[in-house]
C-alpha cells in the first residue's frame, strides 16, 4: 500500500456550493482543484440565513470569525421568529440551543408539561436562553474560562450569500485552486465505465478530471442532465414552488433572529444583514400569482427596496443518487428543500464532510457511494419531516392553501413523531440526525401539537422542587440576558474594533 497519486477534482459552478467545496478541497487534502463557473449565467442569488453548524465549517478552514463577520456583512442568528403559523396573531421562536436543564433521566420539558399542568410554569420560550436573548435583541458570546462553564448559547449567521462565495473564492485560490470562467458546453464520458471524464466550454476548452463536482445550482447540469440519477420530488408535501426575493433598506430592529411570517399562501423571511435586510416570499402557485406575490412581499418590507424583485421557481425533493459514478451533487444541484428552517447551506457543508470522510481514491468502486447516498437519504428525509409540520400543523383555518396543509397526507416517519410526542411528550434524535429535541418541542408546542400526558417519573419531584427548579433556570436566563450588551452593539464591538 503507497501514497496516493493526488486526484484533479473539478467543480463545476460557482455559487455558495461550488466555492465551499473548493475552499475545504484546497484547503484540508493534497488534490488539485479546478473550478468552472459561467458569469453569463451567475448564482441564484440567495440564501443568507444559516444554522450553528456553519462555525464548524468555518473553523474547519480556519477562518478567522471577526474577520468573515466584516467581509459578508453578516449577523447573529440566535433562531428563528414564527409568526402567525398558529394563526394571526400567534408567534414563537425555534432558537438554537437548550431550554431549561434536564434533570435525572427526563428531559425538561416533562417537568415543563407537569408543572404547566399545575399551573406554575411560564411559557417555554422563558427557560430558552437564546430566545430570551434575540427577543431582548442581545448578544453575547462567553470567554472561556478554567472552571467556568459557559452558558449554552449557540449562535449562526445571517449573511451576505455573494460576498461569502466570493471571500470563499479568495480563500480557495490563496491555496491553490484555479478557476476557469467559462460555460460547459458538453460532457465527455470514459465508454467503458460510463465515468465523467471532462467537460468542454463553449470556447472549446476541454477541461479533464478524477472526480467532478455538480454545483450548477438548479440545472444539475452533470448529475441529472448527463447522469440521469432521478429526482424524488416531495412537492406533495412540501408544497411551495416559487419565490420571489428582495433586499430592502435597513429599518426596524436589528434582530438575532430571522423571521417567518406566513401569509395567505406561504411565508415571508426577514434577514438583517449590516448593510440591507434580505426578505423573500416563498409561496404555492396554485394558491398565489407571480404578481400578487411581489405586491405582498413589497407591502410587507420594513425598508425601502433596494432591487428589483428576483423571482425563483424550484421543485422541493432531492436527487435520488446525489454521488452517482464520479460525481458528486452538492447545493442546488443535489435539491432543494424551502429555505423555511435554513438547511440548504448545511446540507452542502454536511455532504462536504461526508464526501471528505469517505475520500474516493484513484480506483473507487461504488461501496462509498452507495454509503453516502444512504447517509444523504436519512439526513435529508428528518428535515423534510421537521419542514413539514410547521405546514401540516399550521393554525390558519379558513385559508385554501393552509386547510389544504393540514388535511395531507403524511410521510409514515413524521406521522410516528406526532403521534409519539401526543401520546406522551416523547422526542427521539435518531443517530446523525439534524434537529434536535428542543427543536422539534418548539415547534410542536408553537404550533399547538399538545402531548395528552407527561412522563410519569417527572411525579417524582415534589412540587416545591419543580416549582423551586423552574424559577431557578427563568431567573438565570433572566440574570444572563440583562447581562448582555445589545446585538449591533457586540457587533461592532467584536468585528469593527476600533
Ligand atoms: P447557484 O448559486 O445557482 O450556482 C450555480 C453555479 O453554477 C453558478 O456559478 C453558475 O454560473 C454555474 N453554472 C451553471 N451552469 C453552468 C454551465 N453550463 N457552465 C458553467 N457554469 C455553470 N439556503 C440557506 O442555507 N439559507 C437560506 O436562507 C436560503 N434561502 C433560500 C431561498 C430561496 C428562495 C432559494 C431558492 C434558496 C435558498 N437557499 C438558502 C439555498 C441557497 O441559496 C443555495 O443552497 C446556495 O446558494 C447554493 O447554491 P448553488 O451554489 O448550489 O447554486
Amino acid at each position: 500500500m503507497g501514497r496516493e497519486a493526488p486526484l484533479h477534482f473539478v467543480i463545476i459552478g460557482g455559487g455558495t456550493s461550488g466555492w465551499m467545496a473548493a475552499a475545504a478541497l484546497a484547503k484540508l487534502t493534497p488534490n488539485r482543484v479546478t473550478l468552472v463557473e459561467s458569469d453569463a449565467i451567475g448564482t441564484v442569488g440567495v440564501g443568507e440565513a444559516t444554522i450553528p453548524q456553519i462555525r464548524l465549517f468555518n473553523q474547519a478552514l480556519g477562518i478567522d470569525e471577526a474577520e468573515f463577520l466584516r467581509e459578508t456583512k453578516a449577523s447573529f442568528k440566535l433562531g428563528i421568529e414564527f409568526t402567525g403559523w398558529n394563526g394571526d396573531g400567534s408567534s414563537y421562536m425555534h432558537a438554537f440551543g437548550a431550554i431549561g436543564r434536564s434533570a435525572g433521566l427526563l428531559p425538561f420539558h416533562h417537568y415543563w408539561l407537569r408543572a404547566r399542568a399545575e399551573g406554575t410554569a411560564g411559557p417555554l420560550a422563558d427557560y430558552s436562553l437564546n430566545e430570551c436573548a434575540a427577543r431582548a435583541l442581545r448578544m453575547q458570546m462567553w470567554p472561556q474560562a478554567p472552571g467556568r462553564t459557559a452558558p449554552d448559547m449557540p449562535w449562526a449567521y445571517h449573511f451576505d450569500a455573494t460576498l461569502y462565495a466570493a471571500y470563499l473564492r479568495r480563500f480557495a485560490e490563496a491555496r491553490g485552486a484555479t478557476r476557469i470562467e467559462g460555460k460547459v458546453a458538453s460532457v465527455e464520458r470514459h465508454q467503458a465505465s460510463g465515468d465523467i471524464a471532462s467537460v468542454t466550454l463553449e470556447d472549446g476548452t476541454r477541461i479533464a478530471g478524477d472526480f467532478f463536482i455538480d454545483c450548477t445550482g438548479f440545472r444539475a447540469l452533470l448529475i441529472e442532465q448527463e447522469l440521469h440519477t432521478g429526482f424524488e420530488d416531495w412537492s406533495h408535501w412540501l408544497p411551495c414552488d416559487r419565490a420571489v426575493a428582495v433586499p430592502c433598506t435597513a429599518h426596524g430592529d436589528f434582530t438575532p433572529y430571522t423571521r417567518a411570517t406566513a401569509h395567505s399562501a406561504g411565508w415571508q423571511w426577514r434577514i438583517p444583514l449590516q448593510h440591507r435586510v434580505g426578505n423573500g416570499l416563498v409561496y404555492c402557485s396554485d394558491f398565489l400569482s407571480d404578481e400578487e406575490a411581489e405586491a405582498t412581499l413589497l407591502a410587507n418590507l420594513d425598508g425601502k427596496p433596494m432591487a428589483s424583485p428576483n423571482r425563483l421557481r424550484f421543485t422541493t425533493g432531492m436527487r435520488k443518487r446525489p454521488w452517482s459514478h464520479n460525481c458528486l451533487a452538492l447545493g442546488l444541484a443535489a435539491g432543494f428543500m424551502e429555505p423555511l428552517e435554513s438547511t440548504s447551506i448545511h446540507l452542502i457543508q454536511s455532504s462536504i464532510a461526508r464526501f471528505l470522510a469517505m475520500l474516493p481514491g484513484t480506483h473507487p468502486t461504488l461501496a462509498l457511494a452507495a454509503e453516502f447516498n444512504r447517509q444523504a437519504q436519512f439526513e435529508w428525509t428528518r428535515i423534510r419531516d421537521f419542514l413539514i409540520l410547521h405546514y401540516c400543523a399550521n393554525g390558519r383555518e379558513g385559508e385554501a392553501f393552509w386547510d389544504r396543509c393540514r388535511a395531507m397526507d403524511l410521510p409514515d416517519t413524521l406521522t410516528a413523531r406526532i403521534d409519539q410526542f401526543r401520546e406522551r411528550g416523547f422526542i427521539h434524535r435518531e443517530h446523525e440526525e439534524l434537529f434536535t429535541p428542543e427543536g422539534w418541542l418548539q415547534v410542536f408546542i408553537g404550533q399547538g401539537v399538545m402531548p395528552q400526558a407527561y412522563h410519569p417519573l417527572a411525579d417524582a419531584m415534589p412540587s416545591v422542587e419543580l416549582a423551586r427548579m423552574l424559577d431557578e433556570i427563568d431567573q438565570g436566563v433572566v440574570r444572563l440576558t440583562d447581562s448582555m450588551p445589545g446585538h449591533a452593539q457586540f457587533l461592532r464591538a467584536y468585528c469593527m474594533p476600533g
